[in-house]
């Protein structure tokens, strides 16, 4: 008999191990698979989870995988937590520690700080977190582990959501949405979570169209997990965002749908915070009334709960709902404790909202000296705000965050017919008096006196009527779109940025300029007549606005011209955005009444910088100056159309004086390459 030789005893060994880890494996997915289910059973019975979780604990020995013991430890942690029961909730964590310092495992020790991070988070240490951030990113970033990577960018993202810092918390809650599609399992629950996360983001960042995508997303795949937690917390955002595109009735029931699902999953706290939101709808429809028995509701809940946020929200809905009621006094003792309160401890988002309202309150009041004093604070607040982020964000936000204000700005612009009135009122008055005062006599006296009265009053009148108009500067009351003045103040923020940021490449394409002109508008305000163009300008704007991405600014440059500043645009999208734009204006006519009023638009547009030419050579004004040629080509040429500037042939400073000596010429002679976009065809019977 012979022996076996070296190489089969190999060969056997290797089998038999293999036969070994098929075993295990299989034994980790089934384990981690229960550990699924539990997951989205403590969704809805955290007990029953919490039972099941000891039980499976208790099941593990030496040879349990260790990451399955980990995500084990992991849920019946955050079950202890959400138990009430922290003691034991920081057992479990410590027991993580000692799992992982005897497996080495860096990343899992780096990710158990988070906690201690986002204390800094609520302390509203933001730079101190996001630094910790760093350091334990060192650690982790690059793992193979979707869900340590997941922790890791939720952990930034909610640092940042907090710092109102969006956009950098939207491309980390993002990430982390995408990474849920590399978990090999609980991807269900984690997807969810992740939407409800950015759906709560969006909502901050004022995106109501986006937040009701991403919670129609997570609604659609709740069904599956029968959790009335989550659904009360993605109708209440659903809801709000329903309510902020004014759509009031569906925000109403989706509130109650919401209600409902809070009081299943006995979570009075979410109840309290519900009330209040629909306590708030009932304000915006100015159905004070309802607003305060609703706001009541709230109050009384929240104090059951002595929870100090909730209080505060309810008490500053309640304070409302009597300031509409024109019970002012009533109103500020709800209110002036909000105010301080979050004067003190609330995050600038926070104390800009409520300085917001009540300033809106004491404007609806007609208090207009009231309401421009906290309007003061309010843009103070929300410059510090917005100074803080990008340009871009600067722009998406303040649209969106003045959207409410445009009706007002043309009740504002009415006042300033009205100032204009009083203004020539007071210099008659003012020749009078001076005429009266030189023919001195007693009798005169007592009437020249009566007639400064007079002036006094009116001078008041006109404080008061300015202080309104200071109210929003940066935008043009007419159609709501920014002025001129934003533009320039934003093309300032850019330079002083791209002074900083003259190291950075930036790659993501190039900003992008263009100027329209509406075509034969004034034939437009002889036909219809003047009121009817000016509100043809109101729906232009719409129209823009809609056209556009959220980031890009749209802004009214003057009469009838419009300028779109659209930050990143690669060239090859800017073709489909002129041509959205020429469409979404000039497609369909403007319907006013019975009139239905076609409308073109001419356009000339550029690349900032233009050609690669560095912009201290080629500024915006120059590269504007530019466009304006190409758009006076347009207009020249059959109007309804775009010229845009592709790139320079020659070198600049040669072709500089030629392209403004006669731009068409300088087309011909090749030194300029041109586009052209046509605009919508018309039908004549339109
Ligand atoms: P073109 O196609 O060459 O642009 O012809 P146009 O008639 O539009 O000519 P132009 O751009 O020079 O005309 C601008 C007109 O817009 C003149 C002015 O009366 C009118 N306008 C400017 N601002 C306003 C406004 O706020 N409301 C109204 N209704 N009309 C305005
Ligand atoms: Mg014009
Ligand atoms: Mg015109």
């Amino acid at each position: 008999m012979s022996l076996p030789n070296v190489n089969t005893i190999k060969c056997l060994a290797t089998a038999c191990l293999f036969c070994l880890s098929c075993n295990v494996l299989a034994d980790v997915a089934t384990d981690m698979a229960r550990l699924e289910t539990i997951q989205i059973l403590s969704e809805k019975d955290n007990q029953a989870a919490l039972k099941q979780l000891k039980e499976l604990y208790a099941q593990f020995n030496l040879h349990t995988d260790y990451y399955l013991k980990i995500d084990t430890l992991r849920e019946l942690s955050s079950a202890y937590y959400d138990a009430g029961d922290v003691a034991s909730g920081d057992l479990m964590q410590a027991e993580i520690l000692k799992l992982a310092t005897a497996k080495k495992d860096k990343e899992v020790i780096a990710l158990l700080q988070i906690p201690a991070i986002f204390k800094l988070r609520d302390e509203g240490k933001f730079d101190q977190a996001i630094a910790q951030l760093d350091l334990i990113a060192k650690d982790v970033k690059d793992s193979v582990r979707p869900d340590n990577l997941i922790r890791l960018e939720l952990a930034y993202g909610s640092v940042y959501h907090a710092a109102s810092k969006f956009e950098l918390a939207l491309r980390y809650y993002l990430t982390a949405l995408q990474l849920t599609e590399r978990l090999p399992q609980k991807k269900l629950i984690s997807k969810i979570r992740r939407l409800q996360t950015l759906a709560s983001l969006y909502l901050t960042m004022q995106n109501p169209e986006q937040t009701l995508i991403v919670t129609g997303e997570a609604l659609s795949l709740v069904a599956q997990v029968d959790s009335p937690r989550i659904i009360a917390s993605l109708r209440l955002s659903q809801a709000m965002a329903l309510g902020d595109l004014k759509r009031y009735p569906e925000s109403l029931v989706a509130y109650e749908r919401s209600l409902k699902a809070a009081q299943d999953a006995n979570l009075p706290k979410m109840e309290a915070l519900i009330l209040s939101n629909m306590a708030d709808a009932h304000l915006r429809t100015q159905n004070f009334s309802k607003a305060e028995a609703v706001a009541r509701k709230a109050l009384i809940k929240a104090e059951t709960m002595q929870d100090a946020a909730s209080i505060s929200n309810a008490k500053a809905n309640l304070g409302f709902a009597l300031g509409g009621q024109g019970k002012i006094a009533q109103a500020m003792e709800y209110l002036n404790p909000v105010l301080q309160q979050s004067r003190e401890f609330g995050d600038k988002a926070d104390i800009e909202a409520t300085v917001g309202e009540v300033s809106r309150m004491y404007e609806n009041l007609k208090m207009y000296k009231e309401a421009l004093a906290y309007t003061r604070e309010q843009q103070k607040i929300s410059n510090e705000l917005f100074r803080t982020d990008r340009a871009k964000t600067v722009a998406t936000l303040q649209e969106q965050f003045d959207a409410d204000q445009r009706k007002k700005q043309i009740e504002l612009l009415a006042r300033e017919n009205e100032v204009k009135d009083i203004d020539i009122k007071n210099s008659r008055l003012q020749q009078i008096v001076s005429l009266l005062g030189a023919m001195v006599t007693i009798l005169v006296g007592l009437f020249i006196y009566m007639l400064y009265r007079k002036v006094k009053q009116t001078n008041t009148k006109l404080e008061e009527v300015n202080q309104q108009l200071e109210f929003h500067s940066v935008r043009d009351p007419l159609t709501g779109l920014f002025n001129r003045r934003s533009f320039l103040e934003l093309m300032q923020q850019r330079e002083l940025r791209m002074a900083e940021d003259r190291r950075e490449e930036d790659d993501n394409g190039p900003d992008c300029l263009m100027i329209m002109d509406i075509d034969y508008f004034k034939h437009i305000n002889d036909t219809w007549g003047h009121a009817a163009g000016d509100q043809v300008l109101v729906e232009v704007a719409k129209r823009l606005s809609s056209a556009v991405r959220d980031t890009d600014m749209c802004l009214r440059w003057g009469g009838e011209e419009f300028l779109i500043f659209a930050p990143k645009t690669k060239p090859s999208q800017l073709t489909p955005m002129v041509q959205r734009v020429l469409h979404t204006i000039g497609a369909t006519p403007i319907v006013i009444g019975d009139k239905r009023i076609p409308v073109t638009v001419s356009a000339g547009y550029i690349s900032l910088p233009f050609s690669g030419i560095p912009e201290d050579s080629c500024n915006w004004e120059k590269a504007m100056q530019l466009a304006d040629m190409a758009l006076y080509l347009g207009k020249v040429n059959g109007r309804n159309r775009a010229y845009g500037l592709l790139s320079l042939l020659a070198p600049y400073q040669q072709a500089l004086p030629d392209l403004e000596k006669d731009f068409s010429a300088a087309i011909k002679q090749g030194i300029v390459e041109i586009a052209i976009v046509h605009g919508p065809e018309h039908d004549p019977n339109l």
